[in-house]
């Protein structure tokens, strides 16, 4: 038997499967393995979709979804959850119910509420739920300004640094430990996102990268987190880390043609 120390570091994602290989499920294994954990998963939903966008959604049974976290959670240990798209309030009972069974272990919670194509892949009615459910119980939420604008009930994107501090200020307010707004879809020559948690907050800025190949990147960036908190990392450190994971993942990608829409990023 290995010593302690030589235990392989697990991540389990909770998310949907992306059949074109870009997103999701798929995007996760491949940002978690390449980070150096085992990645474990756990599928709430199928998806039928392209490069083009998401043409079809299968929800997983609440209770199989159940049935998968718990199966994993009776054999391994596991050092850090992320949690991608539920897809249903179902789903968002059962993760949380099955999250709250596993103390102390650093939870990343990408609010997947609609495809960038425009598909939704979280229910208007079930976005309360989302919130008082999930929120309390993870590390950190990794909304992007849509997503953030959805959550609070705005009219509006934020469109300055000073509109998303207050927007990630309010998210605070609703519950959770930590947020990072990420600020991709604001205009400009820079991608800034900003963390903020009950002690601090901080700024990541890089060059905005021009590349078509996007699809996945909310994924693979709460993956990396996720990746990076199981190895040990102090939560800015994580999502330092995790940020130039995912820039050298979209420069890779940036050149690569595949399908007619969105690209993946090449991990
Ligand atoms: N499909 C699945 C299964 C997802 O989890 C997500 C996003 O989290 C998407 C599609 C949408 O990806 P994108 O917005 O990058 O197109």
């Amino acid at each position: 038997m290995e010593g302690e120390h030589h235990r392989y570091r697990t991540v389990l994602t909770i998310a949907g499967s992306d059949g074109s290989g870009g997103a999701g499920i798929q995007a996760d294994i491949k940002t978690i393995e390449s980070l150096g954990c085992h990645a474990l998963s756990t599928i709430t939903a199928l998806t039928a979709q392209n490069t083009l966008g998401v043409e079809k959604v299968l929800p997983v049974p609440a209770e199989f979804i159940t049935r998968q976290i718990e199966v994993l959670l009776r054999d391994i240990t596991i050092d850090a959850i992320k949690i991608g798209m539920l897809g249903s309030c179902e789903a968002i009972d059962a993760v949380a119910d099955a999250v709250q069974a596993v103390t102390s272990c650093p939870t990343v919670l990408d609010t997947v509420i609609c495809s960038s194509s425009g598909t939704p892949l979280l229910p208007q009615e079930c976005i309360n739920r989302f919130i008082e459910k999930l929120f309390p119980i993870t590390t950190l939420i990794t909304p992007n300004l849509p997503e953030t604008a959805r959550l609070l009930g705005m009219a509006t994107l934020p469109e300055s640094r000073m509109d998303t501090e207050r927007a990630a200020e309010k998210l605070l307010k609703l519950g959770c430990s930590a947020a990072l707004v990420k600020g991709g879809h604001m205009q400009g020559p820079l991608c800034e996102d900003l963390l903020v948690w009950s002690e601090g907050r901080e700024w990541f800025s890089g060059e905005r990268i021009a590349t078509r190949n996007t699809h996945g990147t909310g994924c693979t960036l709460s993956s990396a987190i996720a990746a990076n908190l199981a190895l040990g990392a102090s939560l800015p450190e994580a999502v330092g880390n995790a940020r130039e994971y995912l820039r050298e993942a979209m420069k890779a990608g940036a050149s690569r043609v595949l399908g007619h829409g969105s690209g993946p990023l090449c991990h």
